[in-house]
């Protein structure tokens, strides 16, 4: 046997061994997995939630700790793969929430809450107008359909391993159940060949879209220099940047946007700034939002029977201008700055083929020691190693995604980060062998 099929055989008998002990140690995990794959397909209603053998169950939280059904408990490292910024029943936001349940909810009509919290999220993130969804995917739907009206141009440049949501993904450079635009795939970070595709396309291209860091791809951020040249080359054509901060917005008070100096002409959010209740939004220059004024005889419709609900309207209002301010912006990223260099230089320390990226408040794990620019290059690295770390890292109490993505919540002090530097360090020194 060579070097690698022994060291491969090696960690398959480590993840066969700590399957088994999960299994063992979850029966009323498994048994609602089993009850569940009798009414939803594979017992699941989203996909990133499902893992082999079966995915955990949770049933209480509090602050940045959960508890499964079977009595463990976890920190909550995964934050709801960024939309549980606030942690689980933040008093300021479970108040706002209150106080909207005592005034009824589901108005069908407009309500005083929803002006207040447009113009807290156009100030935050230097938006001209706003416009309020369900999800991020139904915001990114909206900007492509909007940006391809206003341009009078059909394609749609996104990147290979980009996701904008459920029917958005570009994994392996797409998937059969997405949007059925007219895409151009481009490769992230690559400038030149970026640049040489928008020329090609230049006269049909309506927008280019992307994440300023790719989140659920791996949290590769984007160098500046790739978001300028987007910036130029774009308008060059008279194509619309779009910047998809569903996840990065969170990383500065203005958004990614707002340290890198790019302004893109429509920005799509999601995830934490509706406090923590189901979320979308897209919004930027007046004059290419303003096609959705109903004074107007030629607007655009867009309807959504929640988009204006309450609930969200009053926690996100609430979270954004009482509980995420500024400087809470400031501390929680400088807080996962801190974080992602201790773990980093845990690594290091032990010569380990691992390390973590990302930008302040979001982190992802990655078994090699090569640079990582994009998403095919986060593919390229030891993926039954992350496995292995992922189940480790629940046997410590450390809740996570299944591929590797954390993400801190507010409630994460420095006791929950020694824990998890901690666990990282026991990984390092019980998987020596195979690292
Ligand atoms: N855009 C990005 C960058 C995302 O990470 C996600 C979700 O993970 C979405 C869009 C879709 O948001 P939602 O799940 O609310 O539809």
């Amino acid at each position: 046997m060579s070097e690698t099929s022994l060291r491969n055989a090696s960690i398959d008998a480590a993840l066969n061994e700590v399957k088994e002990a999960y299994v063992t140690g979850n029966p009323n995990s498994l048994a609602r997995y089993v009850e569940a794959t009798g009414v939803m397909p594979g017992g699941n209603t989203r996909t990133v939630l499902h893992y082999a053998p079966f995915p955990l169950a949770m049933t209480r939280a509090a602050g940045c700790r959960m508890w499964d059904a079977d009595g463990h408990e976890f920190v909550d490292f995964l934050g709801e793969y960024t939309a549980g910024l606030y942690g689980h029943s933040h008093p300021v936001i479970r108040a706002a929430l209150d106080k909207a349940l005592d005034s009824g909810i589901s108005y069908g009509a407009s309500n005083m809450t929803e002006v207040r919290f447009a113009r807290a999220v156009c100030e935050r993130f230097g938006l001209e107008r706003v416009r309020f969804t369900n999800s991020g995917t139904e915001a990114n739907l909206l900007a492509i359909s909007l940006a391809r009206i206003y341009t009078r141009r059909p394609k749609v440049m996104v990147f290979n391993g980009g996701y904008h949501g459920a029917v958005f993904g570009f994994a392996g450079g797409g998937s059969p159940i997405n949007a059925p635009f007219d895409y151009v795939l481009a490769t992230y970070n690559d400038i030149e060949a970026t640049r040489t595709l928008i020329a090609e396309h230049a006269a049909a291209l309506a927008l280019v879209i992307l994440e300023p860091m790719i989140g659920s791809g791996g949290c590769v951020p984007a160098s500046h220099d790739f978001l300028h040249m987007l910036r130029a080359e774009t308008e060059r054509v008279g194509a619309l940047l779009v910047l998809d901060e569903v996840m990065t917005s969170r990383l500065a008070p203005g958004g990614l946007q707002s340290v890198i100096g790019v302004k893109p002409d429509l920005t799509t959010f999601g995830k934490y700034i509706g406090g923590g209740m189901s979320f979308g939004a897209f919004g930027g220059r007046a004059e290419i939002m303003d096609l959705f004024d109903p004074r107007r005889s030629d607007a655009l419709p867009h309807a959504g029977t929640f988009n204006n609900n309450i609930l969200t309207m009053s926690a996100g209002l609430a979270g954004l201008t009482d509980v995420y301010t500024a400087d809470a912006a400031r501390a929680l990223n400088a807080r996962g700055d801190a974080l992602r260099e201790r773990l980093n230089g845990l690594c290091k320390a032990a010569g380990a083929a691992m390390q973590f990226t990302g930008i302040g408040s979001m982190l992802a794990v990655h078994f090699t020691t090569a640079p990582i620019r994009n998403p095919a290059d986060a593919a390229k690295a030891d993926q039954k190693l992350k496995e292995l770390f992922f189940f480790d890292m629940l046997a410590h109490g450390i809740w996570l995604a299944r591929r590797g993505m954390m993400t801190l919540c507010l409630p994460i002090g420095d006791a929950e980060c020694d824990k998890l530097a901690a666990a990282v360090q026991e990984f390092l020194e019980a998987r020596r062998s195979l690292l």
